[in-house]
């Protein structure tokens, strides 16, 4: 349980961090609240030369709620958490931070740190699926924004390029009346999303004007339910309808299977999560 000795840089600015990266890409590691790099390191699971303390960077920090609003990379799940501002606009946020772990890693870890580890059983990403949100990257060749849905590829593998930070999550203000809902199966152990569901929904009485589902923990990254989505637009949301959008997100989810929750387990878990979390909807109205 003790790393492999490597070089410590406590970085001032993004593009100290940018050009540390271009020296040695593959061999340098960055760190932010390090809850999960710290225990890779631990494990040797990852050895790299140079450390790159990216915790002190102030334009990776803090939240500006306005039309857009814009997160940055090193807020905490418990800065998520507490924050009244932008509770007030996307509750998503709040909603799933309560369901992260422990004070002590919501503490240290943060959004940026999640989302770049992408983790498939992580929670965020499900979130920022969910409301389409933009990730601002920055790199050697500058700054560039991609969507959530495109940035997930495949297990702890994302479409930062190496040398790249992720830097912000950007997320326009959602229409007035839009519902969330944040739903996860825990894993009794770990306390990650054996499933997890992050349901937005746009009502008009109970007409669904437009409805965006982020899954994770079910496939190997985190997806958009896109044919559940486009399903459920401009119905009327009765249980029916509930139970047809919930059975198309099970029917796309690609299911990992590992010793706790087989394929066919978790492609039940989506099912059920998707229904409750939808059918909780209409039970507020
Ligand atoms: C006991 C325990 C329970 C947990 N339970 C949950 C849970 O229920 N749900 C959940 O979602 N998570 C859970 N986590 C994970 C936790 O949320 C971590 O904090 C998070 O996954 C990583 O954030 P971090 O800031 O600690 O990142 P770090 O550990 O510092 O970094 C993680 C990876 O991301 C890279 N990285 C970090 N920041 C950036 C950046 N800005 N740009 C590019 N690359 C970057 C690092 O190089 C590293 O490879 C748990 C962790 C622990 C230890």
């Amino acid at each position: 349980m003790i790393p492999a000795s490597f070089d410590y840089v406590r970085a001032t600015s993004l593009s100290q961090v940018i050009g540390l990266l271009q020296d040695d890409p593959d061999g340098t590691k960055l760190v932010a609240g390090g809850h999960t790099l710290i225990p890779t390191l631990k494990l040797r699971l990852a050895s790299p030369a140079l450390l790159i303390d990216i915790g002190s960077i102030q334009e990776l920090k803090g939240m500006e709620v306005a039309d857009q609003i814009r997160i940055g990379a090193l807020t905490t799940h418990a800065e998520l958490l507490a924050s009244k501002s932008l509770g007030g606009v996307l509750p998503i946020f709040h909603l799933a931070a309560d369901m992260i772990a422990d004070p002590q890693v919501r503490n240290r870890g943060t959004i940026g740190g999640s989302l770049a580890n992408a983790d498939p059983a992580a929670d965020w990403p499900a979130v920022v699926v969910a409301l389409n949100a933009e990730l601002e990257i920055a790199g050697p060749a500058g700054r560039r924004r991609i969507a959530a849905k495109d940035f997930f590829i495949d297990i702890f593998t994302t479409a930062l390029e190496p040398g790249e930070v992720l830097t912000a999550i950007h997320v326009a203000r959602p229409s007035a009346g839009t519902k969330f809902r944040y739903r996860k199966i825990r894993h009794p152990a770990s306390g990650y999303a054996v499933v997890g569901v992050a349901v937005c929904v746009g009502l008009k009485g109970d007409i669904v004007s437009h409805a965006s589902i982020g899954i994770t923990g079910a496939a190997g990254h985190a997806f958009a339910a896109e044919p559940a989505m486009e399903f459920l637009t401009g119905k009327r949301l009765t249980p029916e309808i509930i139970e047809e959008a919930a059975r198309l997100a099970s029917e796309q989810a690609e299911c990992l299977s590992d010793h706790y929750a087989s394929a066919d387990y978790r492609k039940h878990l989506v099912r059920t999560e998707v229904a409750r979390a939808l059918a909780s909807l209409i039970e507020a109205t």
